[in-house]
């Protein structure tokens, strides 16, 4: 780009028809390929932390492929955020399959290979598992964070099998490792089943507000965000997505589903209203291609990361 000071883009649809080109989230450049960035896409591919159906570690290639076709405007924030922003895709932290405890390390180093430039990490999972490694990378940098996790599940129970690290139990990590500033998160679209009532009780007791799939429904989307913006204040927020949060008829590829959950477009609205918070990482977890039809699934990842990518962008101006 001699000459040029503005980031570089996504290659040229009009060139490079969107079904070729380079495989990269958005079909974005490289990190090697830029001299500086500012937000990094990194795909988390690791599974092992599953408690039902096996596959996120596929995760990162299906929403790659599922974000081919988006493209650089955002009309509904009036902004180009590959413009505002130099937005890369840093490729895959390799990690082992075997063994969570050694991959939540092993994200956890790669993670803050990343941030140490003092750019924003855009993660896309892989199971849940990778909130933690994430969460302890970020808030080293910027301290307890307030988190926005959207999810049918509260993923703050203890141990599974006697593990301690599975996707069912980031948050309680995160929260006993005091990465979480207390009465400041929320978990949106939670529903279904519990083991116990306790489970809430637990959750509420770490600081978590909880607003359900229900509560969205009832609230609306504006009143809702409000709520979660209100509790933010002024703490940098991390974003949590578990594509789960989706009902299975917008989100089937998942592991865990849920009947009665969330539409993409009252998902979508919710994400993009997060834009005045100081967000300073976020993930999109848990998709599973495997289980996933005419790529439903992996598309709407692939459009919550872009109104994630475009939140993040104009919190850069
Ligand atoms: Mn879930
Ligand atoms: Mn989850």
């Amino acid at each position: 780009m001699p000459g040029d000071a503005g980031p570089a883009g996504p290659a040229d649809a009009t060139v490079v028809p969107r079904f070729a080109g380079p495989a990269t989230f958005a079909r974005l450049p490289t990190a090697e390929a830029v001299p500086r960035w500012d937000i990094a896409v990194v795909g988390i591919p690791f599974d092992g932390g599953t408690t039902y159906r096996p596959g996120a570690r596929f995760g990162p290639a299906a929403v790659r492929q599922g974000s081919r076709l988006l493209r650089p405007y955002n009309p509904a924030v009036g902004a180009l955020p590959f413009e505002l922003a130099q937005v890369v895709d840093a490729g895959d932290i390799a990690c082992t399959p075997f063994g969570p405890e050694e991959a939540v390390a092993q994200i956890e180093a790669a993670a803050e290979a990343l941030l140490a430039g003092g750019g924003r990490v855009m993660a896309i999972g892989g199971d849940h598992t990778v909130a933690l490694p994430l969460l302890r990378a970020t808030s080293a940098r910027h301290g307890p964070l307030a988190l926005v996790h959207f999810d049918a599940h509260l993923d703050t129970w203890d141990v599974y099998f006697g593990q301690r690290f599975t996707h069912g139990s980031p948050f309680r990590r995160a929260w006993e490792e005091g990465l979480l500033s207390r009465d400041h998160s929320t978990h949106v679209g939670l529903r279904g089943p519990l083991y116990s009532s306790t489970d809430l009780i637990d959750d509420a007791g770490m600081g978590f507000a909880q607003i359900t799939a229900d509560d969205v429904a009832e609230l609306g989307g504006a009143a809702t965000a409000a709520r979660v913006l209100e509790r933010i204040g002024d703490a940098p927020l991390y974003v949590s997505v578990d594509i789960d949060v989706l009902d299975p008829a917008h989100a089937p590829g998942t592991g865990t589903p849920e009947a009665g959950g969330l539409t993409s477009r009252e998902l979508l609205s919710l994400v993009r209203a997060l834009a005045p918070a100081h967000i300073v990482g976020a993930d999109v977890v848990e998709v599973s291609p495997a289980y996933d039809h005419a790529e439903i699934t992996a598309i709407a990842a692939a459009h919550v990361i872009y109104e994630l990518l475009t939140a993040m962008a104009l919190g850069t101006t």
